[in-house]
């Protein structure tokens, strides 16, 4: 399979089941490859960093997660219904499986939301488009107020483009591997389907950027496959 195929084939296994909390073993405790080779992203983000981050980081928010559900005697395995409802878990787990769980599910997200450059659209088009327009002036506002999101959050955690439950484009932002899925945990007015984000934790650009994460987040729109985000959008607004 040439890696278009590969692409097209993983990105259409996991488009409609990712974003339905409800779904038994939506995302079970397995880490799908990533659809692309760790250096096609450079020199936006480099091999080395996608190497750690999809080998070591994200690889041990699944083996921790298993652990914690392990410790509790919870057999359910479904990561994205089990952090959308976090206040359901014995108290004792909560916390790792909201760390852990919130990892493995951000980044899970996170792979597909990025593509080489020059693979796919290079903004957001058709009614996904529209939409960023009409709720935020203009692209490049959106962009701005996204990037804004990403460097005001202190410490680490995520920026997020999320369809809220009335159907609306709000961006938002999580502390830590919270997400907007996580009911008890984000405000309610923060609670929505992700249909992009952004990961500001320095472990995925500290190599390259250092302390510059504002050039990390400019460079990271260039590998933003807007073909998944509008999959995302068609798939929220049903
Ligand atoms: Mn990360």
């Amino acid at each position: 399979m040439n890696r278009r195929a590969f692409l097209t084939t993983s990105t259409t296994a996991l488009a409609g089941t990712l974003f339905v909390p409800t779904t038994s073993h939506a995302l079970d405790l397995t880490q799908a490859p990533l659809p692309y080779a760790p250096e096609a992203l450079e020199p936006h983000i480099d091999a080395l960093t996608m190497n750690i981050h999809f080998g070591k980081h994200h690889t041990a928010y699944i083996t921790k997660l298993g652990d914690a559900l392990k410790t509790a005697g919870i057999t359910n395995t479904d990561a994205i219904g089990l952090v959308s409802d976090l206040k359901a878990l014995p108290a004792a787990s909560q916390t790792a499986i909201r760390n852990n769980g919130g990892g493995h599910v951000n980044h899970t997200w996170f792979w597909k939301w990025m593509a080489p450059a020059g693979s796919g659209p290079t903004g957001p088009e058709g009614k996904l488009g529209d939409a960023i327009q009409s709720t935020f002036t203009s692209i490049d506002d959106f962009k701005k107020l996204f990037g804004e999101a990403g460097v005001k959050r202190f410490g680490s955690g995520w920026a997020w483009l999320i369809v809220t439950k009335d159907g609306k484009l709000k961006i938002t932002s999580t502390p830590n591997q919270d997400n907007p899925l996580m009911k008890g945990i984000v405000d309610d007015a923060d609670l929505g389907t992700p249909i992009l984000g952004l990961d500001v934790w320095e472990h995925a650009y500290y190599l390259k950027y250092q302390n510059k994460r504002p050039d990390y987040i400019a460079a990271w729109w260039n590998v933003v496959n807007w073909a998944e985000v509008a999959k995302g959008y068609a798939a929220a607004k049903v």
